[in-house]
């Protein structure tokens, strides 16, 4: 079959499209995911529909764990987080432990997945700034890597929690390094207005090691930062590990030894053509190995061991959502026309554009078109003016209801974000591999929904 490739691999290994590596387009323009037909898929799992790439995803992984594995052999090794809260299902979880990540959950339902799907309570991390008591008590329980501690309060909450259930906690302290990314820039400020994290310009962070350091039941074992999402150069992440450094080495001043070092998450991707193209999990890898390389020869202290947390930049590109086009409408602008696609999902599936006035791109994904193509927004079906999943993108003018849409790089966030406004139901995800389709989360129902309806009339 003379498919075309959507996305060229490039350079270092990294595949920088907006499409996972095994979308091709047939010659009948059909897009066609590990040797799937899209029409396929629809008539075996109706739209609004996540698919996703299962081998593109795992290859992502292990691309980071590889990069990692490398870049610190000769340091205290690396560990890699996957964030769990990207998207979670019990065979994801699965995958990502087999290519050798741990994961990273964000709640008791986060954690409960993971050890569902089988990856062992010692690999996982358990996040959050507001963790309940029957969070911290399951994750003593099965055992998990640490317990990402958030502020002084929780700090002896945790402690508490431990005592009464006669256990130690290993924990980290997150700290806020006044380092926060995104794109291309970095700021660093000295005050944070923001939920998360010990401050280290006013000392408090400091003064939770200190703590940490004196509680029996906890052990402070690593310092973690955070510095935010979608980042997409190296700059920010060497200046926080520079200042996680400094408080490192002002805590074995103190006696206070503390081995690991988490950096985070946030390594940006490509939602579209426009955006830049992040560096490679390689380059990512050699920048923090350099820094830690520094901060070990400088010091004297020993290397830690140094985990990091990316999501979005192993499940986004995996995933592409899968919508069929119902209304076409042409509304006069200012400049001319603009043409609504209206889709059958929409906020309630991708509320990113409306949170964080994210773009997107979409493809006509059944059929080929040579009609020219003309300025489109792609909306949902939501109760809203805000409903919109692709602010602008340029679609064959003879787009029509009943075609295919596809809408790349929504695996991160998406489904994970998605809520049942409007009382519609949240899509499934299919994943598929070597012309296998394989359903890791089914559709809800309508009576899904009115199963929760406790009303007896
Ligand atoms: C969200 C988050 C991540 C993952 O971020 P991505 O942008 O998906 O890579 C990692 N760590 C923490 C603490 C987070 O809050």
């Amino acid at each position: 079959m003379n498919m075309e490739q959507l996305e060229a691999p490039v350079p270092d290994g990294a595949p920088h499209g907006v499409w996972s590596i095994n979308t091709e387009r047939l010659p009948s323009g059909e897009l066609c995911v590990a040797g799937v037909p899209v029409g396929q898929i629809a008539q075996e799992f109706p739209t609004p529909r996540f698919v996703l790439d299962a081998n593109d995803a795992r290859s992502r992984a292990r691309a980071w764990k590889e990069a990692m594995d490398q870049a610190f052999a000769d340091l205290a090794g690396a560990h890699v987080y996957y964030a769990g809260k990207a998207f979670l299902s019990k065979a994801f979880a699965r995958w990502m432990y087999e290519e050798g990540l741990h994961i990273d959950t964000a709640s008791e339902g986060e954690l409960v997945t993971a050890l569902a799907g089988g990856v062992p309570g010692s690999a996982c991390g358990l996040h959050g700034n507001n963790k309940s008591r029957a969070e911290i008590e399951r994750a003593l329980r099965e055992g998990v890597a640490h317990i990402v501690v958030d502020s002084l309060a929780e700090l002896e909450f945790v402690n508490v929690v431990a005592q009464e259930n006669n256990a130690v906690a290993p924990i980290y302290l997150r700290l806020t390094t006044g380092v926060h990314a995104g794109g291309h820039e970095f700021i660093a400020t000295a005050h944070e207005d923001q939920k998360f994290g010990l401050s280290v310009t006013t000392g408090v962070a400091r003064q939770a090691m200190a703590r940490a350091h004196e509680l029996e039941n906890v052990q402070l074992i690593g310092l973690h930062s955070h510095i935010g999402s979608q980042i997409s150069a190296t700059e920010g992440f060497a200046q926080a590990a520079q200042v996680i450094f400094e408080e490192r080495v002002w805590a074995h001043e103190q006696g206070i030894a503390i081995n690991e070092i988490d950096l985070g998450g946030g390594y940006g991707i490509r939602y579209t053509a426009a955006d830049d193209i992040a560096p490679s999990p390689r380059e990512f890898a050699r920048i923090l190995a350099q820094v830690v390389r520094e901060h070990v020869e400088k010091t004297g202290l020993p290397a830690p061991l140094v985990s990091i947390e990316p999501g979005r930049s192993i499940v986004a590109p995996a995933m592409f959502t899968l919508y069929t086009v119902g209304t076409v409408k042409d509304v006069a602008i200012d400049s001319g026309v603009r043409t609504y696609v209206s889709v059958d999902g929409g906020m309630s599936d991708n509320i990113r554009p409306a949170l964080y006035e994210a773009d997107y791109t979409a493809a006509l994904a059944a059929r080929n078109s040579q009609a020219p193509t003309q300025r489109c927004r792609v909306v949902g079906k939501h109760c809203e003016s805000g409903d919109i999943v692709v602010r602008n993108v340029a679609l064959p003018s003879d787009i029509h209801a009943g075609d295919l849409l596809a809408v790349p790089a929504t695996g991160a966030y998406g489904r994970a974000m998605a809520s049942n406004y409007n009382m519609l139901p949240r899509p499934g995800v299919v994943a598929v591999e070597d012309g296998v389709l394989t359903e890791l989360i089914r559709s809800e129902s309508i009576d899904d929904l009115l199963a929760l309806d406790q009303d007896q009339q």
